[in-house]
């Protein structure tokens, strides 16, 4: 058994609670309490007092590319279509060993803010490999695009999909084609059917861009010419991404990310589905795509979730850092309710809220000691000051991951193993320019 205590105990689904306590058995949590009570239950237990910080629930990134993580800073600000036809290239120059340190890396730096769970998509199983040497959860998505319906399967397969109950304990395996710019009607029905039959999440980028909207409304625009080449049974539904995937019939209790470019009609076709909507404000504004109607989804009842995004499209993983990003964007949100968007938010969102979220006897014993100071307010605290540097220690099953002062996780071989992908990716980004400027 582990006590855990802290200044602040912030359970989410109560109050914040003035030196409270997280008592650990396993990997499970076994009690949260005031400190005082569970010190004098809980004798020869193993300690750890966090003086000054507050301790909540690990944190839940809805959205990530944790495989993209080497691409962080070397890609600026773009059009959304000119970007992803960089990021392409330089993944094109990448090899499977690339991608999989490039992948460790995202799930150290996740592990490093805090961050516990993700919802991840990847080409294969690269991330949910890494994440799992590292401790850290979630839900991995395998990345469908550019195939036709029929060979799906054979993908999935060679993929490494795994058969069902093969996943390592802490990942859920799912399934997400990737856009409506790059699978087709035919591959996203053929996706979300398999999705069904396994009983596994299905996920897509939804109404992200002005790109697309021109793209599903009109037939034109910078993704026509991918739509021909990945989708080649794309007709243009003449409406708008969530009505057309709509008619296909693939929006029950999917989770859209990114959701920009929605009118009054998807919002409530969102509501009516049962679809989730995953935010991700500081991505969007990288790709100057726009800002997602976060109050108008709140009030149709969309479920929501906050994501990071890839590194190749945002600042860093760092989801206090997105967090403070919504805030600014939407002046009503109160701390709380940023710090529920983060944790059981995420958690219901990736179908993970019975397990992971909040500080609950029973759940997982996924946590995060974080230095907010001496506060009357510490929920105010965390979501004005918290990030990365501020991360005292994390625990995810039970298990420090990230511990201040002790080499949980070699951070730095990561790093250092990465930075070396990182310069092959700008390589082939640098060449890539090039060979268009000519
Ligand atoms: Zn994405």
């Amino acid at each position: 058994m582990r006590l855990v205590t802290a200044d602040w105990v912030l359970p989410i689904s109560g109050p914040p609670m003035r030196r409270g306590a997280v008592l650990v058995d396993g990997e499970r949590i076994a009690r949260v309490g005031p400190a005082i009570e569970l010190e004098r239950e809980a004798v020869s237990v193993e300690r750890s007092d966090f003086d000054g910080c507050a301790l909540m629930p690990g944190l839940v990134n809805a959205h990530t590319h944790l495989a993209l993580t080497a691409f962080g800073g070397l890609l600026g600000p773009d059009e959304f279509t000119a970007w992803l036809g960089r990021l392409a290239g330089g993944i094109r120059a990448l090899q499977p060993s690339d991608i999989e340190a490039s992948a460790r890396l995202g799930a150290a730096r996740s592990l490093a803010c805090g961050v516990t769970t993700v919802g991840d998509i990847a080409y294969g199983a690269v991330s949910m490999r890494a994440a799992e040497g590292l401790g850290l959860g979630g839900v991995f998505f395998w990345e469908v695009l550019g195939l036709r319906a029929s060979e799906l399967d054979a993908y999935l397969e060679d993929a490494g999909f795994p058969h069902p109950g093969a996943t390592p304990p802490d990942a859920t395996p799912g399934i997400s084609p990737h856009a409506v710019y790059s699978s087709g009607p035919e591959l996203i029905r053929a996706a979300r059917r398999v999705a069904d039959e396994r009983a596994v999440p299905f996920c897509m980028h939804v109404a992200e861009s002005q790109a697309e909207d021109d793209l599903v409304h009109r037939g034109e625009g910078p993704l026509r010419r991918l739509a021909t080449r990945l989708a080649d049974d794309f007709v243009t539904p003449h409406s708008s991404t969530v009505a057309y995937l709509d008619r296909l019939g693939v929006l029950d209790h999917a989770i859209a990310v990114h959701g920009v470019r929605l009118d009054a009609e998807d919002i409530a076709t969102l509501a009516r589905r049962h679809t989730a909507v995953v935010l991700c404000p500081r991505s969007n504004d990288f790709l100057k795509v726009g800002v997602a109607p976060m109050d108008q989804l709140e009030e149709a009842g969309v479920a929501l979730a906050l994501g990071t995004d890839s590194a190749a499209s945002n600042e860093d993983l760092d989801l206090f850092e997105e967090a403070r990003a919504l805030m600014r964007l939407h002046s009503g949100l109160t701390a709380a309710s940023v710090l529920a968007l983060v944790t059981s938010g995420g958690a219901g969102v990736l179908g993970l809220d019975d397990d992971r979220g909040r500080l609950e006897q029973g759940l997982r014993a996924d946590l995060a000691a974080v230095r907010i100071g001496p506060t009357e307010r510490p929920e105010e605290a965390l979501v004005e000051t918290a990030g990365t540097s501020a991360v005292e220690a994390v625990m995810s099953g039970g298990e420090w991951r990230i511990r201040h002062g002790s080499a949980a996780l070699d951070t730095g071989a990561i790093e250092r193993e990465a930075s070396s992908v990182r310069e092959k990716a700008l390589l082939a980004l640098e060449r890539a320019g090039e060979d268009s400027g000519r």
